[in-house]
Formats: C-alpha cells, sequence, structure tokens
C-alpha cells in the first residue's frame, strides 16, 4: 500500500459487511445453484460416513489476507480424510528436505484409483503422495513415535488451520477395524524397504490423521496458508517454507484429484485435494483458498458438488491459475486525501477478482470519515470481467451510503459509456475532484 494521508480510518461501522456482501451474496448464489443436484453416494465403508447427512453443504472462501467468507452449513464437522494428504507431505519435506522424501516417494500422477495397492515398477516407491501408498510413506517420515509422530501431524495442521484440530474417535475406531487395504499397502511398502517404521505404528497414525475433524472454513484456512506460501493469514505463523509449499501445491495439482486430475487441472485449474469425508480444498497461489463441504461422492470418491462448485467458482470468478496475467495481484499504489472529505485510491497492475476484492475492502475499511470515494483505475494495465462486476457493486455501494463514488478511467475500461453510472466517470483526478466538490456542495448536510 503506498502513502496514507489525512485522518486514519474511522470507526469501524457496518460498511465492511456491506461491502463483503458483493462475495456474499456471490457465494449464497453458487450455494443454491448447487444445493439441488444429489448425484453421488455417501461412502459406505465405515457406518459413520454412511450416517451423515447427504443435504449437508458448505463453502468457505479465505482471501490472502485471512477474511473468510462461508456459506451454507459451514459449523458442521467432518473428518478430513484425504485432504490430509498435501499436509503430510509437506510437514515430511519441511522436517526432513526434499531429498530424503523423494527417495521414498514419487511425484508422478498414477491414474489409479486412491487406494490403488502399487507402487512404481522400476524404483518400488509409492507413485505419489496423494494416493493411499504415498500417504502411509509420507505418514512413516514425520519424526516421532507412536503419539508423538501424531502429535507432529495434528500440530501442523492445526498451524495451518489456525486452531486446535481433534479426532473423531468414531471414525477412528472404525478405520481401524475396517483397514484391511492400507494393512496391504502398508505392509507390502514394508517389504520394499520404503517404510523405516513399524507398518503397525504408521498405520494406526494414518488411521487417526484421517479422522481428524474440520469445517469448510477450517479447509480454506489451510489452503490459504498454502496460498500465502506457507504463512497462515489468520495468525500469521510462518508454517512452513514457500519452496515446501511449492513441491506440494505442484503434487496437489498433478495428482490431487486422483484420477480426474487432468479434467481438473483443465476445467478448474487450481491445485487441489478431495477426501472421502465429502471436503476439498482448493489453493490459488497468492490469492484465494477454497473450502467446500457435501459428503455426496462420484465413482472416485470426490464430492460431487464439491467438483461443481470449485468449476463454477473457476469459471465464474476467473480462478484458473494458468490465466496469464503480469501480475497475479494488482495493489493499491497510493492512497491520499483532497480536501477533507474526498479520499483517492490509485489501483495499478492486473485487476482480478481476488485483488479487486481486496481494493474494495480497504476502500470500505480506510474511507468511513470521506463522503466521497475516488478511485483512479487510469494505471491499470488490464481488468478482467468478474473485477469489473466489483468495481461497479462499488459505486452502487458508496450510492446507498449516502456516498458518492468517482472513478478515473479515461478509456472507459471499467464502466462502459453505456453503463447508467457512466457520467460518475472522469478523464482524470482533476475532473474527478471537480465532480466531488459539486456534489459535496449540492448534496444536503448529512
Ligand atoms: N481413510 C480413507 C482411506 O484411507 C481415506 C481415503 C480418501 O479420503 N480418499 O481409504
Amino acid at each position: 500500500m503506498g502513502v496514507v494521508g489525512g485522518r486514519g480510518g474511522g470507526p469501524a461501522h457496518a460498511t465492511i459487511a456491506d461491502v463483503s456482501e458483493l462475495v456474499q451474496r456471490y457465494l449464497d448464489q453458487i450455494l443454491r445453484e448447487h444445493a439441488g443436484d444429489t448425484a453421488g453416494k455417501l461412502a459406505d465403508y465405515i457406518p459413520e460416513l454412511a450416517a451423515v447427512d447427504p443435504d449437508d453443504f458448505a463453502i468457505s472462501v479465505s482471501s490472502s489476507d485471512g477474511y473468510v467468507y462461508e456459506t451454507g452449513d459451514t459449523a458442521t464437522q467432518f473428518t478430513i480424510q484425504s485432504v490430509s494428504k498435501p499436509f503430510t507431505y509437506a510437514l515430511a519435506m519441511d522436517r526432513l528436505g526434499e531429498a530424503v522424501v523423494d527417495a521414498h516417494i514419487g511425484v508422478e500422477p498414477s491414474g489409479e484409483a486412491f487406494n490403488e495397492i502399487s507402487v512404481d515398477r522400476t524404483t518400488r516407491r509409492p507413485k505419489n503422495p496423494m494416493i493411499n501408498a504415498g500417504a502411509i510413506a509420507a505418514v512413516a517420515l514425520v519424526p516421532g513415535t507412536g503419539d508423538e509422530r501424531f502429535e507432529n501431524i495434528r500440530g501442523f495442521y492445526s498451524g495451518c488451520a489456525g486452531r486446535e484440530l481433534d479426532v473423531d474417535e468414531e471414525v477412528y475406531r472404525s478405520e481401524e477395524a475396517t483397514g484391511s487395504r492400507n494393512r496391504a499397502i502398508a505392509y507390502m511398502l514394508d517389504s520394499f524397504g520404503v517404510l523405516d517404521a513399524d507398518p503397525d505404528e504408521v498405520l494406526d497414525v494414518y488411521f487417526r490423521q484421517c479422522s481428524l475433524t474440520v469445517t469448510s472454513t477450517d479447509l480454506a484456512r489451510m489452503a490459504a496458508t498454502l496460498a500465502r506460501g506457507g504463512l497462515n493469514p489468520l495468525t500469521g505463523r510462518q508454517v512452513t517454507t514457500a519452496e515446501v509449499v511449492r513441491r506440494t501445491l505442484s503434487v496437489m495439482t498433478t495428482c490431487g484429484m486422483y484420477d480426474a486430475a487432468g479434467d481438473w487441472v483443465s476445467a478448474v485449474g487450481m491445485p487441489a485435494k478431495s477426501g472421502v469425508g465429502g471436503g476439498i480444498a482448493a489453493v490459488l497461489p497468492g490469492q484465494l483458498g477454497i473450502g467446500v463441504y457435501s459428503p455426496l461422492l462420484d465413482d472416485k470418491g470426490n464430492s460431487v458438488r464439491g467438483v461443481k462448485v470449485c468449476r463454477s467458482l473457476s469459471q465464474e470468478l476467473g480462478l484458473h491459475f494458468l490465466t496469464v496475467s503480469r501480475e497475479s495481484r494488482s495493489t493499491i499504489r497510493a492512497v491520499y486525501d483532497v480536501d477533507d472529505d474526498i479520499r483517492v485510491y490509485e489501483v495499478h497492475g492486473d485487476l482480478l477478482f481476488a485483488g479487486a476484492e481486496q481494493v474494495l475492502r480497504s476502500i470500505d475499511r480506510d474511507s468511513a470519515d470521506f463522503a466521497a470515494v475516488i478511485l483512479d483505475v487510469s494505471r491499470l494495465d488490464s481488468v478482467n470481467d468478474p473485477a469489473r462486476a466489483m468495481l461497479l457493486g462499488l459505486s452502487a455501494q458508496l450510492g446507498g451510503e449516502g456516498k458518492a463514488g468517482f472513478l478515473v478511467d479515461p478509456d472507459r475500461r471499467v464502466i462502459p459509456a453505456e453503463h447508467p453510472a457512466a457520467d460518475l466517470c472522469f478523464p482524470d483526478v482533476d475532473d474527478a475532484v471537480a465532480a466531488a466538490r459539486a456534489w459535496l456542495h449540492s448534496a444536503p448536510a448529512p
């Protein structure tokens, strides 16, 4: 942020809630759009998962500065299951470094089901850490024995979520009682010399890790921690390094959605991980973390509505990570005041959804004492449709509060000439200031 002149932000009042309403309404609408979709079925390999409410549905989005939008059953706890895998992999990387982890677990997509009993034919290592074989090998790499190893894992996830996570004891007991397939995998890995720890001890930790409970908001926060290169935006704690996160996001991109990974990258374009508990965590590096919960699964074990929500969010908000832009985020370059009641915000760079959301939120937070706000977008390199819609929403928002918003937009890239608000648009700051002064003089005293 550039220079902030004049008075500091006034008392926080209702306006923060008002601006976030733009995004909130949008999320509510996405939830409604997909709520009627009852395709898929509950996981039924253990009774606890078969007994959850199939209608439960929650979406949470965390911005990269930790502001969370949520809609639906966001207080509902569910088991993290395989969404845990990238986090244990990250922890092993964090503690042992890439070379040691790579000697035990590959990074190639397997194109196989998550619980396939398989290893790479030549190296005899699990093909990647996102399938059960690789995830069990990752658990074995986490330092500590028994409880210590599990507490390291729980502590790491909690650091990413920004709160203490707990185990669902019933799910854990059921996982333990029915885990023959995972036992087969662990013993196979042991026989190939991939596990440097007792297979039963490792399995016990793996079952407990899968049974940790989260909400969609926890997943959004965990994803946002990855989006910030390992810094939890809620707590400000650096949980792991940017290098570890880069590697983790790489395998989430290529292997996170199991055998649907190619389709996912094409349509959604965000590193993500799903779990049979119904959760999906998706990461837009540098910008957002998304958590979705809906327990009805497709035949690959991915949440049906979760996948659809991520598709909608990506397409409608322009979140695909391979959308080419010069800067992934635009910034407020300068903030300055004219007279006592006009505040000017100058934005530059490429304005995408997440950047526009943050610009609007800072305007709302800091401009309480100002009757008129001028947004200078003349130095923007580009602006996409979702960001434009957000900026158009701001002028209506300010109007609703008895304030006025003016735009410096010489090329009319934000407000087209035929738009009803086009007369709020000026070729340079001087003209906008003149219009703001004229409006202030004509407006009745508040
Ligand atoms: N506990 C499950 C298992 O190991 C987790 C699988 C998943 O979520 N895909 O089989």
